[in-house]
């Protein structure tokens, strides 16, 4: 099986990138299919921690090719950032392909997100201020301007003029603002586009290339299912689709290549923003989880907000890795739970007195309560073992009970930030 997506069952932040960093050192190629840089991959490798937020999780790798696909929203000032802490890092320079269609974050959109979310306030929808909804909704509009625009300057300055032209009614009008010149945002894009020029190509013609000769190719999804905006909690979901099903689209390659598919899931739940939460824990309980999760405390990658905590929700999680089409699961951060005596999980969901398993419409999420079920913990430190069979019986009873609840076989469980860090499950 040539491609495999990497994909998420939850709200994000699941471990997607420490998986793809496990799997890229059999690989040839990592693919980012969506999202921009409004969310980050941390990986943890022998070049210390690093957070990526646009380029794909291969780029460690020398013998990698890493692609940004069609689907994904460049922000051209990021990319060139962390193309240039890599070589900070001392990683040598990574083989990149940036897809000549995909298309550009433009600083507009960053500030039309942000003075949208000011005059949201209290009804604000937690962006991460990356500018991608905006960035989207000019895709639909078809006023965007891609990567092939930066070299057809004709081209790219009447792209811009047509961009700007409502947005600056809006900036003066309806946010009261001084209008965006489209003769300052034009030189500042030609100066990027002379960094990014030598990695653009035609991606998809890659790629169709190395599917026919049966290379392996891994699809790393951005955020989770439950951020989709068809089947996620919307409106409180993102403006691309995470699914295994899109990368097919957002990379450009046939949707019958995608033979596996991992959905990752945390031992526990997180949450970004706002929307509903149902197993979110509050208090000193959640604060704790919140401080011994993750590597070094559950705080965003990209804002350093407090994530949202939670017990894990089968509810949810069976929902998401279904609308994966998970053919397997990967288990993060099951080490994090070593701390407790017993360990509740959401088996169901009570909505106005009835029972339900199955993941309802997110309409009536706000009236759903967790019903639990409660495992007893292990409370020893499984960071440093490497094989499933020597973890602690109440941990295996843990993960099976997981795989129990999902119906979908756990193949990798992670037990600890770094790539070394993980275990393989038959
Ligand atoms: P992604 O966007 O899905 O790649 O996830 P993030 O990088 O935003 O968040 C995952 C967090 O969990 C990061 O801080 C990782 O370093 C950390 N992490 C991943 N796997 C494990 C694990 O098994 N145990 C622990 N303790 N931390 C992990």
């Amino acid at each position: 099986m040539s491609v495999t997506a990497v994909v998420g069952a939850n709200w994000g932040d699941e471990g997607k990138g420490k998986i793809t960093d496990f799997l890229a050192q059999d690989t040839e190629w990592v693919v980012r299919y969506q999202g921009g840089s409004n969310a980050g991959h941390t990986i943890v490798n022998e070049w210390g921690k690093v957070v990526l937020h646009l380029l794909p999780s291969g780029v460690f790798y020398p013998h990698v090719k890493n692609v940004i696909g069609p689907g994904v929203a460049v922000n051209l000032g990021t990319l060139i950032r962390e193309l240039d802490d890599l070589q900070a890092l001392g990683v040598s320079t990574p083989k990149l392909f940036v897809s000549d269609r995909a298309e550009i974050v433009l600083p507009v959109h960053l500030l039309l997100d942000r003075l949208e979310e000011e005059r949201l306030g209290a009804r604000q929808f937690g962006s991460t201020r990356s500018g991608i909804a905006p960035f989207y909704a000019d895709k639909a509009l078809k006023i965007g301007v891609r990567i092939a625009d930066l070299f057809l300057p004709e081209r790219l300055s009447d792209r811009l003029r047509r961009s700007l032209e409502l947005k600056n009614i809006l900036f003066v009008h309806g946010y009261h603002q001084p209008p965006v010149d489209p003769a300052a945002l034009l030189s500042a894009l030609q100066a990027d586009a002379s960094r990014i020029a030598p990695y653009v190509a035609d991606t998809t013609a890659l790629l169709q290339q190395a599917v026919s000769r049966g290379e392996r190719i891994l699809l790393e999804g951005q955020l989770g299912a439950l951020r989709d905006p068809d089947h996620g909690i919307y409106p409180f979901t993102t403006s691309s689709s995470p699914l295994a099903g899109y990368a097919s689209v957002g990379a450009g390659i046939p949707p019958y290549a995608i033979r596996r598919i991992i959905a990752v899931t945390k031992a526990y739940s997180t949450c970004v923003g706002a929307g509903p939460f149902v197993t979110e824990l509050l208090g000193v309980g959640g604060q704790t989880l919140r401080d011994w999760g993750g590597d070094g405390g559950e705080y965003g990658a990209t804002t350093g907000r407090p994530r949202r905590v939670g017990w894990f929700d089968a509810v949810a999680t069976r929902y998401g890795a279904a609308i994966q089409g998970a053919t397997e699961i990967a288990l993060t951060n099951l080490d994090v739970l070593s701390h407790w005596e017993e360990i509740p999980l959401a088996v169901g969901y009570r909505i106005d007195g009835k029972v339900q398993t199955e993941f309802p419409n997110p309409a009536r999420l706000d009236d759903a309560e967790p019903i639990w079920e409660t495992l007893r913990g292990w409370q020893t430190d499984i960071s440093a073992i490497r094989d499933y069979r020597a973890l602690p019986g109440a941990a295996r009873d843990y993960v099976e009970r997981v795989e129990d609840l999902l119906g979908i076989p756990v193949r990798l469980v992670s037990v600890g930030p770094r790539r070394e860090q993980m275990l393989a499950k038959s």
